[in-house]
């Protein structure tokens, strides 16, 4: 089988996007599948579905169009989940039924294009809330409905949020107090009805856990990748309790092992990525190099089996320590992958992909939730 790959289990995948499912409905949350990580992958997309996800998000509206342009999924509810750049409106109206918006001369293009093509796009206001990424300031919000209110071929489909993205900020109940509010505001201001109140990613899952009485306010859906892939929430890394923390693993072989000394001789200036680090004499060691790089993972995001510790990586070389001698050349070592590692392999095109399928991936999906 090709080297380095992901082993990506389906069958884990679906479990996960169950559990989520199953639990978030308690609450009035419906998940929307993020497939950003996997560049839009139909086998893990379908996965999601079939486990009861009720639409699909992705930040790219390339993977969105080669997901839309399977047979299998031309009817599914789909959401670009970044901003659309105005050079892309005609594929963001052609392929998303959605988007996530915060700038209202983007809406107009997008307005423009959906009158041209004769369709409605349904746009979706991100709101600032203290992560410093994307959103509309709220006290800007209301000038900025109104104005898509008037706009042809636009419908105002919700709001929402993105937390613990860029600066770590917990999205905890008060933050999600005022996304509720400004729900509210919206629709008394207007005398309208919001679909979607989306409340975040899988930094949001401590949230719901941590609410005794199942009242999450006016949120009503997640847009959930790494809980699903990974099975864990994000704002600790902490895994999810009954989900599958190794739905997906990456597989690297070893090309070289050698006995050699652990520390470097000569003059050290730097190395081809930045200063290097300090290294302690212990000797002469077991040492092995697997045939993956910065180029396809981020060494940092690698958990390595039992007996094998990460010393370094270069653009192609992935440096380790056996404790045991029993290594052999051509070896296949799995490591686990944190979303680091994961968005970096999945993007990689030397990092081929293999799935493993044991439910019944034609059967009837069962959505929970209508959003
Ligand atoms: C990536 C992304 C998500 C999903 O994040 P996870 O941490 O993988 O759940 C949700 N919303 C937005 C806007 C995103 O960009």
């Amino acid at each position: 089988m090709a080297t380095p790959r992901l082993e990506i289990d389906l069958n884990k995948i679906h479990e996960n996007t169950r559990k989520l499912v199953t639990l978030l409905s308690e609450y009035g949350i419906s998940v929307t599948g993020v497939t950003k990580v996997s560049l839009g992958s139909r086998e893990i997309a379908n996965a999601m579905l079939q486990a009861g996800a009720n639409s699909l998000g992705d930040s790219r509206i390339e993977n969105i169009q080669s997901m839309r342009c399977d047979e299998m999924m031309k009817d599914v509810t789909m959401t670009l989940i970044r901003s659309p750049m105005i050079s892309q409106v005609k594929q963001v109206v052609m392929y998303a039924d959605s988007s996530f918006n915060t700038e209202i001369k983007i809406i107009r293009q997008l307005s423009n294009e959906a009158q041209k093509q004769g369709r409605n796009h349904q746009v979706i206001l991100m709101v600032e809330l203290g992560d410093l990424r994307e959103g509309i300031m709220p006290d800007d919000l209301v000038a900025i409905v109104e104005e898509i209110l008037g706009l042809p071929n636009i419908v105002l489909k919700g709001i929402g949020t993105n937390l613990a993205c860029r600066s770590g900020v917990s999205p905890d109940a008060t933050k999600m107090a005022i996304l509720s509010e400004l729900a509210d505001r919206i629709e008394a201001t207007f005398g309208l009805k919001l679909d979607l109140v989306s409340g975040g990613n899988s930094a949001n899952i401590n949230w719901v856990l941590s609410n005794p009485d199942t009242n999450t306010g006016r949120v009503n859906n997640l847009r959930l990748g790494e809980a699903i892939l990974l099975g864990c929430e994000t704002l600790h890394s902490r895994p999810i309790n009954g989900l599958h923390p190794n739905a997906i693993t990456l597989v690297a072989e070893v090309i070289e092992i050698k006995f050699k000394p652990s520390q470097p001789s000569g003059d050290i200036a730097q190395t081809a990525f930045g200063e290097a680090a300090p290294v302690i004499d212990r000797g002469s060691i077991n040492q092995a190099i697997l045939a993956i790089g910065r180029q396809d993972i981020d060494p940092c995001g690698l958990r390595a089996p039992a007996g094998i510790k990460i010393l370094g990586a270069s653009s192609d070389h992935l440096i380790v320590e056996s404790v045991d001698d029993d290594l052999f050349v051509g070896q296949e070592l799995t490591f686990q992958v944190n979303y680091s590692a994961l968005v970096r392999a999945m993007t990689s095109p030397f990092v081929s992909r293999n799935f493993i399928c044991r439910y019944d991936a034609s059967s009837a999906s069962q959505p929970s939730l209508e959003s």
